[in-house]
């Protein structure tokens, strides 16, 4: 049998064993149209079940040996190499994606895996002088108990994974709720690498569904922390629950990601570069490039080079034409909002140099040139294959163009001094910077996080993991039994 075989998970949610889901939705291919299979939906009573699981299970998984979690990690980790052809076809299928981008999202995925197993043997706290001699004085970091976990569509098993596996590396119980979009790339496939590699029963819930699955999953009082994924609108919501039931949320947020290309960088290279922010993936990564900021002196050459590349790139069904270098747009409702986006920013004077059209899902890599601050295309998360041009005259107003959003992702610099980029990636208001590179780039060792609208001060990565996703304890002891005067 196939490790996706659709008899194992439709019409399921998952906690250890396969069970009936309440409700059964149709998963579509963004790419056709056409059905890819029936998922299994929860709803509010299904989170409030599995996550009591989840609770029960956990104590004994968080005194559990490290070795005995961090082996079930390499094996999850194991399955995932053993089954990428088959996980890359469903991620190609159902998030539109390129085969490339694919097999990169697995690779990263592995990465977690990976870094979490060796998360196990970190340490776990600090030994603080004693106010009294001989006493012991601890702070030792413990696990929250069941971590929430609610991920988008766009890099459905990264996104999912980068919490799943390092929580339950450090002792949690998951409730995992992906994207009703992408239940089997974010969900399913999760499911069964932990359910393979012999992740004891009630550890993991895998419940797929919308918004109120989600806020179920937040306000779930069992549920004692959240990451969350997605837009900023949805993560401001997920905040204000969170903060209302005085539970910790991380929130990765969106991004509207500058890459400053100055006067004296390889105007080539950076229209590489610049093509490959802005298009990868249609434009639909949350680090995508959506601003370049041009100085005017090699403005031209850049939006020449930039068009050029843009008007080269294949556009169509990447599981039936390998070919394409972007698929479609992920749903109606988003191609329409990218259209809208170019449309009143060519109206409100810019120009387009290539692109600009769609036909049904496949939007055209488009570049525009004359872009302004005040217009759309500069203002908003288009989150599509759109390139933005705004033209400054010197580095000060490169800076401030750049920081005039109230997003913080990431941003990059295309310069031919390091001395100059490293100065502009300190004025960066940022979660992270790349000299002489572009804006998408993720490391499963570095600290990802956004600042601003971006997020709220959470950084993924193997060291802050085992911050992030633990609480301090502060525990004295000592064997002399300690009197007060009353
Ligand atoms: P979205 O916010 O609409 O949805 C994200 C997830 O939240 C989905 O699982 C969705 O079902 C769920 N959800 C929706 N409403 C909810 C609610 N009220 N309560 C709880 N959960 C709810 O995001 P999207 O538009 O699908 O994804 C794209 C966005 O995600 C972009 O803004 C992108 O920049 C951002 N993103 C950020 C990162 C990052 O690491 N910073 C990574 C990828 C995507």
């Amino acid at each position: 049998m196939k490790f996706l075989d659709a008899s194992i998970w439709e019409g399921k949610i998952f906690n250890g064993t396969w069970i009936t889901a309440p409700v059964s939705a149709t998963i579509v291919e963004p790419a056709t149209g056409e059905p890819l299979g029936q998922a299994g939906f929860g709803d509010v009573a299904a989170v409030d079940a599995l996550a009591a699981v989840d609770a029960a299970a956990q104590p004994q998984w968080g005194d559990a040996a490290p070795e005995v979690r961090a082996g079930v990690i390499r094996q999850a980790a194991r399955t995932l190499a053993d089954h990428t052809a088959e996980i890359a076809e469903w991620i190609v299928r159902e998030t539109g994606s390129v085969q490339g981008k694919a097999d990169f999202e697995i690779g990263l995925a592995l990465a977690e895996l990976h870094q979490a197993a060796a998360l196990v043997t970190q340490p776990i706290g600090h030994v603080l002088p004693a106010a009294v001699p001989d006493r012991l004085n601890l702070a030792i970091r413990v696990p929250f108990g069941v971590v929430g976990v609610i991920a988008p569509w766009n890099f459905p098993l990264i996104l999912g994974m980068r919490s799943v596996a390092p929580a339950l590396a450090v002792g949690n119980a998951v409730v995992l709720k992906p994207d009703p979009q992408t239940p089997v790339s974010g969900g399913v496939v999760i499911a069964r690498l932990f359910q393979e590699a012999g992740l004891p029963a009630g550890l993991l819930s895998v419940i797929p569904g919308g918004a109120d699955v989600g806020e179920a999953v937040v306000t779930n009082p069992r549920v004692r922390m959240v990451t969350f994924t997605g837009s900023s609108a949805v993560g401001r919501r997920v905040g204000e629950l969170a903060g209302r039931h005085l539970k910790r949320a991380a929130l990765e947020l969106g991004g509207n990601n500058a890459m400053i290309v100055l006067d004296d960088c390889d105007i080539d290279a950076a229209s590489s570069a610049g093509a490959w922010g802005s298009f990868l993936h249609q434009g639909q990564i949350c680090m995508t490039t959506g601003r370049h900021i041009v100085m005017r002196s090699v403005a031209e050459r850049y939006a020449a080079a930039l068009a050029e590349r843009a008007q080269r790139l294949p556009v169509g069904d990447p599981f039936r034409n390998k070919q394409v270098a972007l698929g479609p747009i992920i749903n109606a409702r988003q191609i329409e909002k990218i259209h809208r986006i170019v449309t009143e920013t060519v109206g409100a004077g810019a120009k387009v140099r290539a692109g600009g059209t769609y036909e049904k899902q496949f939007y055209q890599p488009t570049v525009l040139t004359e872009v302004t601050p005040e217009m759309p295309a500069f203002r908003e998360e288009i989150f599509g294959p759109v390139a933005p041009i705004t033209i400054v005259e010197d580095e000060n107003e490169a800076v401030r163009v750049a920081n005039a959003t109230e997003y913080g992702l990431v941003a990059a610099v295309r310069t031919g001094s390091l001395t100059r980029g490293m100065a502009i990636a300190r004025r960066l208001k940022t979660g992270m910077v790349h000299v002489n590179d572009q804006t998408v780039n993720n490391l499963s060792y570095a600290p990802f996080g956004g600042t601003g609208a971006s997020g709220n001060g959470f950084r993924f990565g193997s060291l802050s993991n085992g911050e992030e996703f633990t609480e301090l304890r502060w525990i004295t002891a000592g064997d002399q039994q300690l009197s007060y005067p009353f």
